[in-house]
């Protein structure tokens, strides 16, 4: 209805032009207003995999079609098994499979899976390197950056924070790190603060903070934080290792460095003791990357459990999960910073989905410490420029593996996308 209306109101716009468009013309423009697009048709046929260790575990996965086309996905941190659940649960699941229905495929799999672990961990895992495969592909098929198939995109390039390894005051190498990363141009740094072989230490299990070990913890925060100008913004990570009050000193006493987080201060499983640290200081808390699907978010926002949220999209259920998960957010005007540890494949997935939502903040970079293999592992070389890195309009993710360089760290005794026999 809708649509003879609109052709016939274009009929008479175009016949009350009179002379201006001939009859030749008038029927190729209405030929070219009604003709319907042709959506490519294609069936997956394998789902193949690759393991390298680089940062920890990554799994790259391949998902394949009938017409040639292939996706490339990664997961990692709960991706050990993943490459085996992807063979035995995934692949008879999937094959012939219209793999343009991403979202149904997730779903069903995702459904399909809940008496079999399928709420977190490994299943998940995997079903993130799946689901980034799948819109690989679907921008491959279609001709499209991935941002533009999660909405469109808002910002031309993502803003990374680097991850500092070294942040001893004096350990000659933390000087020269901080050095280079400035000279790297990177606008945020994160170090860790949860230290096992603090000398202070008295325990290896409990993690409750004396006042010796704190003051440690606060000279080298306080070390970054003057070494780094001001203009460069600092988190720290607890790894969510701190008890309850051991969290309050801490976040308390980082309040005069006017933090950019302070993250996972407690573990991750209790959203009412991360509430009650939030609510303690005026540090701001972050946290999220031990958590999964946006049923992991639902609670932490509610409870208003976290100043800024940090999903895993390699982990917590992949790019569309991971834009659902910021848009959970969003209403609850929290900002969404990715954790992110993974290859330039799947960071670029990462930085689909920045692009693509309204409360960016910030991408994790993890791979300081093996530049040379971050710079090799894709043909695009490094992606990176002065600590940002350009969304690609490129079909797919828009980042190739160059795969003499990335098999240079494939896991002992795994496959190089082998063919699953299922
Ligand atoms: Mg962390």
């Amino acid at each position: 209805m809708t649509q003879g209306r609109s052709r016939r109101a274009f009929l008479a716009s175009a016949a009350g032009l009179g002379g201006i468009f001939s009859l030749r013309h008038l029927s190729a423009a209405v030929q070219a207003a009604s003709s319907p697009y042709r959506r490519p048709r294609l069936k997956i046929t394998d789902i193949r995999t690759a393991e390298v260790r680089a940062h920890g575990l990554q799994t790259h996965v391949r998902v394949y079609t009938d017409q040639g086309l292939f996706g490339h996905g990664e997961a990692t941190d709960a991706a050990q098994g993943a490459a085996d659940i992807i063979r035995r649960v995934f692949h008879p699941l999937m094959v012939g499979q219209d793999p343009l229905n991403v979202d149904l495929l997730w779903e069903r799999v995702r459904a399909g899976g809940i008496f079999a672990g399928a709420q977190a961990g490994q299943f998940v895992a995997a079903l993130s390197g799946v689901e980034i495969a799948l819109w690989d592909l679907a921008g491959k098929a279609l001709g499209l950056p991935v941002y533009q198939l999660l909405g469109g995109k808002m910002r031309d390039r993502i803003r990374l924070y680097c991850d500092a390894a070294h942040h001893e005051p004096e350990d000659p190498k933390s000087r020269e790190m901080l050095t280079q990363i400035r000279e790297m141009g990177f606008t945020a740094v994160k170090i860790d603060c949860d230290d096992a072989n603090n000398p202070y230490r008295w325990d290896r299990v409990a993690w409750t903070v004396n006042n010796r070990e704190l003051d440690l913890i606060v000279e080298r925060v306080r070390f970054v934080r003057e070494f780094l100008p001001r203009e460069i913004e600092l988190g720290v990570d607890g790894h969510g290792r701190f008890d309850m009050g051991s969290a309050k000193r801490l976040a308390k006493a980082f309040e005069p460095f006017r933090l950019l987080w302070f993250e996972e201060p407690v573990p991750a499983e209790n959203v009412a003791a991360l509430r009650d640290v939030r609510e303690s200081t005026s540090t701001p808390i972050a946290c999220g990357e031990n958590r999964f699907l946006r049923f992991g978010f639902t609670d932490i926002l509610e409870r208003r459990a976290a100043d800024i949220i940090q999903p895993d999209l390699q982990k917590a259920g992949g790019l569309l999960e991971g834009r659902r998960i910021a848009d959970l957010a969003h209403a609850y005007y929290v900002p969404f910073a990715p954790h992110c540890v993974v290859s330039p494949i799947g960071t670029m997935g990462s930085c689909h989905v920045c692009a693509a939502v309204p409360n960016f903040l910030v991408l994790e970079w993890h791979w300081i410490s093996r530049l040379d293999y971050w710079r090799n592992f894709v043909q695009e070389g490094d992606i990176i420029q002065n600590g940002f890195i350009e969304v690609p309009d490129r079909p797919g993710l828009g980042v190739t593996m160059n795969e003499e360089a990335a098999r240079s760290r494939q896991v002992p005794g795994t496959g190089w996308f082998e063919p699953a026999r299922s």
